[in-house]
């Protein structure tokens, strides 16, 4: 089967995830659960059948309204489906069918839920990073018992003794992802005498570090403090002499980090080492 034929495919496939995303993005604010009741309308509650749940086409041909009541639909939730179909082609095209694609592709989706759940309720659910952690550490067990080249286990030597505490990586990338947030969170609070990180951003961090290898985590997260910058002086610009506070969650610049790392991650530090090589500093 030809490249093209497996990227349409991943596509659909990324499309009916992002589907199901709009129902975690909707009711998992609001506590609500994700599998019951079955999607209906939010105006008219009409259970919605297969024809009105077709990811993109149904948007489309339903002229972006309710069938039943004629409530509009919208926008938001057609970009989750394309960007979660788009999402996993490009996944497809750099990892192709891999361990890596199939978890870095619910890693996104999950972020993708991340992202709109936070800008829009400033939280980022338990849920969705105990999926990421259980993601990451599962990854890790596959990748040793099917011998995959360059994983091993973590061996911490116990002072004083001759023995050493084996350690999967991915728990270790949580523990120093989540305690660096910690300390963060901590000292910031220290500083301004308000929040400055939250209990849910630690909890993201640490499941970034399941899954990214440490320098990488490292790298989305400066990523994230820069992306926060720029789009932080950005809003402050576009929004010069009005008295509105705006407030900017950390949760999407962290996903930003990831998909950036995901795609460029190694390419940045391989950069960032040669620049170091050749007397950068
Ligand atoms: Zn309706």
């Amino acid at each position: 089967m030809p490249f093209w034929f497996w990227s349409v495919v991943v596509f659909i496939y990324g499309t009916v995830v992002g589907s199901f995303l709009n129902v975690c993005i909707c009711r998992m604010p609001r506590d609500e659960s994700v599998v019951n009741p079955p999607s209906h309308c939010p105006k008219c509650n009409t259970k919605l059948g297969i024809a009105d749940l077709a990811p993109l086409v149904s948007f489309l041909l339903l002229g972006r309204k309710c069938r039943y009541c004629g409530e509009p639909i919208g926008w938001r939730y057609f970009l989750v489906e394309l960007a979660t179909g788009l999402m996993f082609v490009a996944l497809f095209a750099k990892y192709r069918f891999s361990v890596d694609f199939f978890t870095f592709a619910l890693l996104s989706a999950s972020l993708i839920a991340v992202f709109f759940i936070d800008l829009d309720h400033w939280i980022i659910p338990d849920q969705l990073s105990v999926f990421g952690i259980g993601l990451g550490v599962v990854r890790d067990i596959v990748g040793l018992v099917m011998h995959e080249e360059g994983r091993s286990l973590l061996r911490i030597p116990i002072p004083f003794t001759q023995f050493e505490l084996p350690m999967l990586w991915s728990i270790a990338g949580l523990l120093i992802c989540g305690a660096i947030f910690y300390a963060i969170a901590v000292l910031g609070e220290l500083a301004f005498k308000k929040e400055a990180m939250g209990g849910g951003d630690i909890k993201l961090a640490a499941a970034i570090g399941a899954n990214l290898a440490l320098p990488l985590a490292l790298l989305s997260f400066f990523v994230a403090v820069f992306a926060g910058s720029v789009i932080g002086i950005g809003m402050k610009v576009a929004q010069r002499g009005q008295q509105k506070d705006s407030y900017l969650p950390f949760g999407p610049m962290m996903v930003i980090g990831v998909f950036v790392t995901l795609f460029f991650g190694a390419e940045i530090v391989a950069a960032y080492m040669s620049y170091l090589e050749h007397g950068g500093m």
